[in-house]
């Protein structure tokens, strides 16, 4: 049979990640991006995605297929399957994007957006039609993609999502920043906060992170991880122990520390000291390693 093909619209950090998802599982991928360096990038994208990706099957993936760069939108979409725009955040240039995605992409095509931050209603306010579909860095490792948008879209997306071995995550209303970000901004916010008071250096808050709760989050997230906690007795239990203790943080840690060039810098520079001996790609290689 035909290989599917995959128009790969932006191939940064997100695209490129998509790109290696679809050609390691066999897809043919074309890619838009006005950037001369696209294509350098996404062969460094590739070459991690090679290292890492054949480790968590148990049997050969199939036979790559052909990447492709483009100048023109319309010859990257040509015949696609699948379409996932992941250009800069930014509503302007989304709105651009999709109104020509929606006119030139064949009819049949889903068009997904990368967009961490944006509803579909935002994206397709002049009538685009695209849904979003939101990956997690490294797209060609880390298996979630949440789904939000139109119903009958959604579950043909899923279909095709689950054979390149993603696990579509359908978001049951819009809402800004869908589940996972919603959830992690709480999380970084917090983080700012201990850093800026002088509370926890970066390196300390990441210790706390993978030492302790992140393992157990990794294998069972939050609410069964408090469930066991409970012991017997179970969520109701655990509920009822600590959750007039925690009405408190609940209801007052809302704000956020000023986003200061200070504090931008304290925390940059204690990031950099944490693991600057590093370069970024063999941090990504470590990364890739304690996925896998
Ligand atoms: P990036 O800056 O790494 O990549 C964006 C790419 O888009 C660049 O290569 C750029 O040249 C290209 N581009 C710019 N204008 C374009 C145009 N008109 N047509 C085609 N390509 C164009 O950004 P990124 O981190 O890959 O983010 C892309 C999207 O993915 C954003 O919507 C972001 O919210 C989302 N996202 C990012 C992450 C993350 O961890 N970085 C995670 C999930 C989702």
């Amino acid at each position: 049979p035909a290989r599917e093909k995959a128009a790969i619209i932006g191939g940064g950090v997100i695209g490129g990640g998509w790109a290696a998802r679809f050609l390691l599982n066999g897809w043919d991928v074309a890619v838009y991006d006005p950037d001369p360096e696209a294509e350098r990038k996404i062969g460094e994208v590739l070459d991690n995605a090679r290292r890492a990706l054949p480790a968590l099957y148990d049997k050969p993936l199939p036979p790559e297929g052909a990447l492709t760069f483009h100048d023109d939108l319309a010859t990257a979409l040509d015949g696609a399957t699948w379409v996932q725009e992941s250009v800069p955040e930014r509503l302007d240039l989304k709105h651009r994007i999709h109104a020509d995605l929606t006119a030139l992409a064949p009819a049949g095509a889903v068009i997904g957006s990368s967009t961490s931050g944006f509803k579909p209603s935002e994206l397709n306010a002049n009538g685009a039609r695209a849904i979003v579909a939101h990956p997690f860095n490294p797209v060609y490792l880390l298996p979630l993609i949440e789904l939000v948008g139109d119903a009958d879209d959604c579950v043909r997306a899923a279909e095709i999502l689950r054979s390149v071995g993603l696990y579509p995550l359908k978001v049951r209303k819009e809402i800004d920043a869908h589940i996972a970000d919603r959830f992690l901004e709480a999380v970084w916010r917090e983080a700012l906060w201990l850093v800026k008071d002088g509370i926890a250096s970066t390196e300390e808050i990441d210790e706390a992170i993978r030492m302790g709760f992140g393992l157990r989050w990794a294998q069972m997230g939050l609410f069964e991880t408090y469930r066991i906690a409970g012991g017997e007795a179970g969520m109701k239990h655990f509920m009822a122990q600590f959750g007039p203790a925690l009405e408190w943080p609940w209801t007052k840690l809302m704000d956020v520390p000023e986003f200061t060039d200070e504090l931008v810098d304290l925390i940059a520079g204690q990031s950099d000291a944490q693991s600057g001996h590093m370069s970024i790609r063999q941090l990504e290689r470590l990364r890739d390693d304690n996925l896998v």
